[in-house]
């Protein structure tokens, strides 16, 4: 995938504008790359459509570097498809023992992910862990989870011939809440390929244990597989993430975009190695920057992320010059504010609002305000935000619902906007040049 992908980046590098032509060819390029990938196509149409939305959308600025920008559009609909900016833990906050069941088929990973999340949970986060094999039909599963528990120093259950699943997963529950154990992990035994009897075995003993996590461990390297067995499993079981093993072995990452896209589920680690400690939290940007094989992404991303800024800021110099500032001029200038490090940053650079900074620090805004604000702004209609005038009563009634406020927190943004509006007036009398600092900064 990276090297198609440097190649398309290359060819559009040093054009002028971006035309329509250029980025249909360029997502033509990413699309064959998404494919061979591995990635399957469904996932790779959706994707393209949104890609080719956001490239010929209203957001694209003709000012900034077209390489820069499809890179950009690229890179955020990666991130996206991978499940977003922020990773989701794992949740162990349950009545203890919290259950964290591991599902997956035979060779994916789950006994060795087992003992690397136990390390992880006992060493990071100081909990009692206990892990528990659940693997009756192979004697050597059970003595290899027993022997990476004496590795890391975590507590198996001892070992009881001739017991069930079922039956091993009941002394673990009592023996864990017994003993005090904050988390009981339980791994399953797999088969080579998916078959009933051990979905109805793992579906039983998900019944009994009630996990907070119950996750699929899979195999990365097995691509389309992977996705397949993890949409078989997701039926079966309420599954809550997945686990993606071998991923130091996978230059492609087409599991992994699939796998999210497919499921729904998060993607909550990386196997990246055979070892107890090669367990990484999945973070959708740094498999995004992976994928795309720029070394500096991010930094290339935050490039023109700031150029993007520093058009959309032009472009409203341009339109304040001339006395205009609507509801969607003030969400730009909130969204702004809160990139910039917040309000109390910006406001000491505006000329001229040293009176206004006064007035919002007594009103007491924040940055979680600006969030609020931002969120009312959103719930009105285009012409609403065009013409805050059209807002009668039982217009703010509904936008209040919308954004989840009162009626007198729509009534104070609009005063606030109200104010700003006749201070750009005021300004703009005066030839303009204010405002086109004040803007672009
Ligand atoms: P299980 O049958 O699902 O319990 O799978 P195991 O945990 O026994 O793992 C099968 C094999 O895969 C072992 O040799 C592991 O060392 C190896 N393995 C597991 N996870 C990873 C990983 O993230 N990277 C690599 N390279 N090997 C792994
Ligand atoms: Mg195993």
């Amino acid at each position: 995938l990276n090297e198609r992908l440097t190649g398309v980046f290359d060819r559009i590098t040093g054009r002028g504008a971006l035309s329509e032509k250029d980025v249909e060819e360029a997502l033509r390029e990413v699309r064959v790359a998404l494919l061979e990938a591995d990635v399957a196509l469904p996932v790779v149409k959706d994707f393209i459509a949104r890609a080719k939305t956001a490239a010929t959308g209203e957001d694209v600025i003709r000012a900034v570097k077209p390489a820069d920008q499809v890179i950009k559009i690229v890179y955020d609909g990666l991130v996206d498809m991978l499940g977003g900016e922020e990773p989701v833990p794992l949740n162990t906050n349950a009545t203890p023992p919290a259950v964290v069941l591991m599902a997956g088929l035979q060779g994916s990973g789950k006994t060795t992910t087992s003992a690397k999340l136990a390390l992880r949970l006992s060493k990071f986060d100081k909990k009692k862990v206990m892990m528990a094999s659940l693997d009756t039909r192979r004697p050597a599963a059970m003595e290899q989870l027993a022997t990476l528990g004496q590795q890391i120093e975590v507590a198996t259950l001892p070992i009881v011939a001739g017991e069930s699943a079922v039956q091993i997963t009941r002394r673990a529950l009592q023996s864990a809440k017994l003993q005090g154990f904050d988390v009981l992990i339980l791994d399953t035994a797999g088969r080579i390929t998916l078959d009933e009897g051990l979905m109805n075995e793992v579906a039983e003993v998900a019944q009994i244990a009630k996990p907070v996590e119950t996750l699929l461990v899979a195999d990365s390297l097995t691509g389309q597989d992977a996705v397949r067995t993890a949409a078989a499993f997701h039926e079966r079981l309420p599954l809550t993430g997945l686990v993606l093993t071998r991923a130091d072995g996978d230059g492609r990452g087409g599991a992994m975009l699939s796998m999210r896209a497919v499921t729904g589920l998060p993607i909550k680690y990386l196997g990246a190695g055979e070892k107890v400690d090669a367990l990484d939290v999945f973070d959708a940007r740094r498999v995004a920057g992976r994928i795309l094989g720029q070394g500096d992404i991010v930094a290339l991303v935050e490039k023109a992320a700031g150029e993007l800024d520093q058009a959309k800021a032009e472009k409203m110099a341009r339109k304040l010059a001339k006395g205009q500032f609507d509801l969607d001029d003030l969400a730009g200038q909130l969204n702004q504010m809160k990139k910039m490090g917040g309000l109390q940053g910006i406001m000491g650079l505006l000329p001229g609002v040293a009176k206004l900074k006064n007035q919002m620090a007594e009103n007491n805004v924040s940055d979680k305000m600006i969030d609020r604000q931002l969120a009312v702004i959103n719930s009105m209609t285009k012409a609403e935000r065009k013409k805050p005038d059209l807002l009668n009563a039982s217009r703010k009634k509904r936008v209040a619902k919308g954004a989840g406020v009162e009626v007198q927190d729509i009534n104070r943004l609009l005063k606030q906007h109200r104010q700003m509006a006749d201070m750009v007036k005021s300004l703009s009398k005066g030839g303009g040049k204010n405002l086109q600092k004040m803007a672009s900064m």
